[in-house]
Order: structure tokens, then C-alpha cells, then sequence
């Protein structure tokens, strides 16, 4: 059983968003400051010292990526000027996350439907980032390994890119939480990535869709006016 979605209006305004950020960024700063305290003990083994000073990196680094994805989120309005040729976009995607796929033990297909380049308009840097967040999660979604399908293909006045994993898939309530600010079911997830994804393809006038079946795998597509 397959069950299917599309976002378009699941963007967040700013001010929703601060307002959870701030409770979100406490959580991993609290625990931090008690890993401190507990470091300025002075009866403390080698090993706890050790295993505390992890700890309170570790809620520093939440606390820094959870910014990070939040300040792409909140930066100012997209660039509309460039030219881009989704097919060279998505190379150079891949060619960034392909030792993140090998880790994995991912094989990798690309197919490119049509012969000529497929343009569009809008920020290089920002196609990538979409890009490059949902090829992780396709990833992610393989943790004993699998296969990821990349292809490209033309619409009479639009051009597709579809993400596919032989991943772990979703039932239709987690399909729908996508896009919600920190819906994540990892355990170093920040719940980000498909929000800055989301308003990112919004903005260059895209739209996104889902499609997942439980334990099968997941396709995502995304359509672009072709330019
Ligand atoms: P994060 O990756 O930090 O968890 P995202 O916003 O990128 O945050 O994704 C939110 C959640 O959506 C993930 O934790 C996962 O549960 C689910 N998800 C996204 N993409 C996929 C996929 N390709 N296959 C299975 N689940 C996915
Ligand atoms: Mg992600």
C-alpha cells in the first residue's frame, strides 16, 4: 500500500518557528550546563571526566546545528537571477555526498531522460542544499544499505527531479508530519531539514510531493518551471 503527498502551504511564518527554536535550543544548552557542573567536581575519574566533556559538547553541537538549519531557514529572499541546468545541479550533488553513500553501502543510479539541459531559474547554492538534504535523508533512511535512484525528466513546460530510496518508508501519519518544525525520528535528527527544504523549493516557485510505502522505500519529486 502506497500512500502519496504533496506540500505546498506547510511553510511556517518566522515568528511560529522563533518561537520554538528558543525551546529547542534551551534543552541541549541545559543539559550542557549541568555536564559542567558535574566537571567542576574534583573527585572525578579519568573516564567520567571524559564521558561529561562529551556530553557537554555534544548539547553544544545540537545547539549549533539546530542555528545552522534555522538560520538558512530565516535568510533573506532567493536570488531568482541565475540559470541553472537541474542536471548539472544534481551531479554535483552527488559527487559532494558520494563517500556519505559508500558509508552506507549505497549503491548509487543516475538517469538522465532527456538528452538536452533542463533549465531553470534560481540560486545554485540553494538548489543544492534541497537537493543535498533529501539525497541525506534517502541515505539515512538505508542504514543497512541499499539503492538510491536519482532521475531527471521533462514535462512539456516543466522539469522533474525524483529522489528514490529502497529505505525504511513511511506510514501515512509520518508522511504527513513532514515539513513540521522538529518532526525527526533520528536520534541526532533536528527536524530542519525538510522545513529550510520546503520554503527553498517554495520560493524558486517549486513543488514537492512524497510518496512512501512502509519498509519499501520513499520517492520524492520535485517539479520546476522549466526556464
Ligand atoms: P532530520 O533528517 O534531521 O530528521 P528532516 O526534516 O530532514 O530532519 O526529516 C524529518 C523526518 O522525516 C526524518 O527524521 C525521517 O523520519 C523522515 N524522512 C525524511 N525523508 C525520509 C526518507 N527518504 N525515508 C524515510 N523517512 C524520511
Ligand atoms: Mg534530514
Amino acid at each position: 500500500q502506497r500512500t502519496h503527498i504533496t506540500h505546498l502551504e506547510k511553510n511556517r511564518t518566522l515568528a511560529e518557528l522563533s518561537a520554538t527554536i528558543s525551546h529547542e535550543i534551551r534543552n541541549p544548552l541545559t543539559s550542557t550546563r549541568g555536564f559542567i557542573q558535574l566537571l567542576a567536581r574534583s573527585d572525578l575519574t579519568t573516564l567520567d571526566r571524559r564521558r561529561y566533556v562529551d556530553h557537554a559538547l555534544s548539547g553544544v553541537d545540537q545547539a549549533i546545528t539546530i542555528l545552522t538549519d534555522f538560520l538558512n531557514y530565516a535568510k533573506p529572499p532567493l536570488d531568482m537571477k541565475e540559470q541553472l541546468d537541474i542536471k548539472e545541479e544534481l551531479e554535483h550533488t552527488i559527487r559532494f555526498i558520494t563517500p556519505y553513500a559508500n558509508d552506507f553501502q549505497i549503491t548509487i543510479d543516475i538517469l538522465h531522460e532527456c538528452e538536452t539541459p533542463l533549465y531553470i531559474l534560481g540560486e545554485s547554492q540553494k538548489l543544492r542544499q534541497c537537493l543535498l538534504n533529501l539525497i541525506k535523508n534517502a541515505i539515512e533512511s538505508m542504514p543497512n544499505g541499499g539503492r538510491l535512484s536519482l532521475r531527471t525528466c521533462k514535462h512539456p513546460s516543466a522539469v522533474q527531479i525524483s529522489i528514490t530510496d529502497t529505505g525504511v518508508g513511511m506510514s501515512e501519519k509520518q508522511l504527513n508530519s513532514l515539513g513540521k518544525p522538529f518532526y525527526t525520528t533520528k536520534q541526532h535528527g533536528t527536524g530542519l531539514g525538510l522545513v529550510v527544504v520546503m520554503s527553498l523549493i517554495k520560493k524558486m516557485n517549486g513543488k514537492i510531493s512524497f510518496t512512501s510505502s512502509l519498509n519499501r522505500g520513499t520517492q520524492c519529486s520535485i517539479i520546476f518551471q522549466q526556464y
